[in-house]
């Protein structure tokens, strides 16, 4: 298993950027399985959690509204706060280091987008984060605080866009694992081979029909499949952007813009 390196602010939060995410997230795949980079195709989630990373599995109710969808586990802990909707009280549960809890609410879900996201999400909070949560014995003789076992994600962590500014270290270990989610789900090159044949062969004409091809090949949620799009600047309206290498910069008028959004 690849482990990334990368520098750490004072508290050993990763500083990474988003195209470095892309590229670590290539490199792990061509050790999991190099044919995944071949074409566009979903990668099978479980197979990626359970048997590249060795991760264990549960499924719980994690709230009493379904607000979170999943829990990463860094230690072995008897503390995992879970509702039991019988009682309709919270309780605790036993759960070892390194395992991904599922919220039950999301096994309702007959497209699993929600269940493939959230195991994506996950994924990546145990590659960038877990060195900031694991305790080994050493440690926990040199430090007097409680550590963190666990990391509770809400939906909100896990799909649509923020839009809101990263400050504080929750905000960026979420937006890592929410990136890495995106990343594993939808390749960088995948997605670019994917869209660039979809609109080069007329196989989508319009924003809405790309997204909902994206949303088919790697098993997304539409909502997902429009951020990815619109974070590698791949929509209809920018095909200029595509095709930058056949231009000349130099020849082409001043005031020639791209439009990024759509
Ligand atoms: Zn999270």
């Amino acid at each position: 298993m690849i482990k990334p390196s990368f520098k750490r602010n004072w508290n050993g939060v990763p500083i990474i950027k988003d195209k470095e995410i892309d590229v670590i997230v290539e490199q792990i795949i061509t050790q999991y399985n190099p044919k995944l980079l071949t074409n566009p195709q979903a990668i099978d989630i479980d197979d990626f959690a359970l048997y590249y990373l060795n991760l264990k599995q549960d499924f719980k109710f994690l709230s009493h509204c379904g607000c979170i969808w999943g829990m990463m586990v860094f230690n072995d802990t008897r503390k995992v706060p879970v509702y039991n909707p019988e009682l309709e009280l919270a309780e605790y549960i036993e759960a070892e280091e390194g395992t991904i809890i599922i919220d039950n609410t999301l096994l309702d879900d007959s497209t699993e987008y929600r269940y493939r996201s959230t195991m994506a999400h996950e994924c990546g909070h145990w590659i960038f984060h877990k060195d900031m949560f694991i305790v080994n014995e050493m440690q926990s003789s040199l430090f007097d605080e409680p550590r963190e076992l666990a990391i509770a994600c809400r939906s909100k962590d896990i799909e649509g866009q923020s839009g809101r500014r990263l400050v504080t270290t929750n905000d960026w270990i979420e937006h890592h694992a929410k990136y890495f989610s995106a990343a594993l789900l939808m390749p960088k090159s995948l997605m670019e081979i994917a869209c660039h044949e979809a609109k080069q062969n007329g196989l989508v004409t319009t924003n809405e029909a790309l997204i909902r091809y994206i949303s088919r090949i790697f098993e997304v949620s539409p909502t997902s499949a429009r951020i990815r799009i619109q974070q590698l600047g791949l929509g209809i309206s920018n095909v200029a952007v595509m095709n930058r290498n056949l231009f000349n910069w130099n020849d082409l008028p001043s005031r020639f813009e791209l439009i990024e959004d759509f």
